[in-house]
């Protein structure tokens, strides 16, 4: 298959954590869909390349990056400092933050205050992880425990192994969306994170092309409706 520009179409392997609603989640045909992934796949549309989706641990994503395994990362990434030391990211595309959430029936827990000597559930290697050493140095967390996926985390919280989760809010909001009865989100959200793309360092080629694309995508109302139209999960 050829571009517009006549060249034949480059093909690029996506990593993606695919248990991350709204964001990238398998549907019941094994598809891995979601806004990330309909967002990308339009970017790709636009700039004339073709795009193949990877599901792989959270945690692993920025070494199979590294190595060559995958060109591009599109899995609810946050950008941080740390990860600009690693990889290349795009113009964020949407912003999240991290948020409290705790079994339905805790009334104890309503602040980072209230943190005092609990056991923590979060994903391996995400924000949240970070987020939980961060509250463990400063002595106010006794514990984290850490799970290759949200939904590990919340059945955590779940048998009473966790007291409290850290974790993306519109991601915890759309697993509870799933299961109301489960656990609830307290407080305010702990902070405000912009996601990107991530490509590997100095592969401004790769990274232009998702640039364009963006704003492309955002400039024709595309990335609006797709927002609108985000997947039930
Ligand atoms: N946004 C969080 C991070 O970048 C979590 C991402 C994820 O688990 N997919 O660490």
């Amino acid at each position: 298959e050829v571009n517009a520009s006549g060249e034949e179409m480059p093909t690029y392997i996506v990593g993606t954590e695919a248990q991350f609603p709204p964001f990238e989640i398998v549907d019941s045909r094994g598809k891995v869909v979601g806004f990330d992934v309909d967002l990308l796949n339009a970017i790709a549309e636009d700039q004339g390349f073709k795009v193949q989706y990877l599901d792989q641990d959270f945690a692993g994503l920025i070494p199979a990056l590294q190595t060559g395994n995958i060109d591009i990362i599109a899995s609810g990434m946050t950008i941080t400092e740390e990860r600009e030391q690693e990889v290349d990211f795009s113009e964020p595309y949407i912003t999240a933050g991290l948020a409290l959430a705790v079994p339905i029936n805790n009334e104890e827990i309503q602040s980072v205050a209230d943190l005092q000597g609990k056991t923590v559930a979060v994903q391996t290697g995400s924000t949240g992880f970070m987020k939980a050493e961060e509250l463990k140095e400063a002595g106010v967390i006794a514990e984290i425990k850490d799970f290759p996926h949200v939904n590990e985390a919340i059945e955590e919280l779940k048998i009473g192994g966790a007291d409290v989760m850290i974790n993306d809010l519109p991601v915890t909001e759309a697993f509870i969306a799933a299961q109301p009865d489960v656990i609830k989100i307290v407080g305010e959200p702990l902070n405000s994170e912009s996601y990107g793309f991530a490509v590997r360092t100095g592969n401004t080629e790769l990274l232009q092309k998702i640039n364009t694309g963006l704003e492309n995508v955002k400039a024709s109302g595309e990335y609006d409706e797709l927002l609108t139209n985000l997947p039930k999960y």
